[in-house]
């Protein structure tokens, strides 16, 4: 199931995304007068349960050929981030490919222990939405794609066997950073957390549907061109460990999304540089996902 929330005509939904449409269910559920949670937030935090209730009413809809008036094309949407408002930052995992961070700096720069971060909550936008390019506070924005993974199941102390089990689903994040502060501030917060620098999406695509999570093709392009192109294989930190050492002592919430790392192929890593610049189309694809996709401006 690909969970989406949106605009349309005016208000704020959520729904299934089929093929070129999205199923509005909050308007689907009322019109049976079943009751389905108001978002994709409230969707997770009602646990297994939710997926086989929409599923039911996917089907009876159908059935019906009732869904009609409930459905849009994609093309009529305003795409909101899946989680329109985060409750906490968006973790990230830093150098978890070997050759981006050789690219970043030298062999020296491959992490021993696993690499965390955090972005502001502000950072997060939706799919197509512009992203400022911030040229009054940095001339090093930078792309990062990344798979990103949603907690489905609130966890403290969980082992890397048990770790699947939390897991929702998977989305795209974009973790543009700005190079310049990241690197002036020592600590990476105000580097990666300027208003609007972490597109989500286009929706999250529950467990389910991805087999192996760990063997994906990521591949980022900047107005066409193919700059990062990759395999979640590589990543040195996979993602039971990932959840296991974030949630030893911590507890990891229904909702947390966990960026994963990138590939080698960003801005920095070319010789000069290549930061982005306003009017540049970042479009990121992740196989079994979608296309996440945002324009400077
Ligand atoms: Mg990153």
């Amino acid at each position: 199931m690909k969970l989406a929330s949106f605009v349309v005509n005016g208000k704020a939904a959520y729904g299934v995304v089929d093929g070129e449409y999205v199923i509005d269910l909050i308007s689907l559920s009322k019109s049976y007068g079943e009751s389905l949670p108001h978002s994709v937030q409230e969707a997770i935090d009602s646990g297994e349960e939710f997926p086989v209730k929409a599923e039911e009413l996917l089907r009876f809809a159908r059935d019906k050929k009732a869904i009609a008036g409930h459905m849009y094309p994609l093309g009529e949407i305003n795409w909101l981030p899946p989680i329109p408002v985060v409750k906490r930052n968006i973790m990230c995992v830093g150098k978890n490919y070997r050759d981006h961070a050789i690219e970043m700096g030298s062999e020296k720069d491959i992490p021993e222990h696993i690499m965390i971060f955090t972005k502001a909550t502000t950072t997060v936008t939706g799919h197509e939405q512009k992203v400022p390019v911030h040229d009054d506070a940095t001339s090093e924005l930078d792309y990062e794609g990344e798979l990103a993974v949603v907690i489905g199941k609130k966890g403290k102390g969980i082992s890397p066997d048990e770790a699947m089990n939390h897991v929702f689903g998977y989305t795209i994040v974009n973790d543009l950073t700005a190079r310049d502060l990241q690197k002036k501030h020592g600590q990476f917060f105000i580097g990666k957390s300027l208003d609007s620098t972490c597109p989500v999406g286009p929706y999250i695509v529950t467990k389910d549907e991805i087999d192996a999570p760990d063997r994906l093709t990521i591949k980022t392009s900047v107005n066409g061109e193919v700059r990062q192109s990759s395999s979640t294989d590589l990543m040195i930190f996979k993602i039971p460990d990932i959840i296991s050492i974030l949630s030893k002592g911590m507890t990891l919430e229904t909702g947390d999304i966990i960026a994963t790392g990138t590939p080698a192929g960003v801005g920095k890593g070319f010789n000069p540089p290549r930061f982005l610049k306003a009017g540049d189309l970042v479009e990121i694809e992740v196989e079994g996902i979608g296309i996440l996709t945002n324009q400077l401006q």
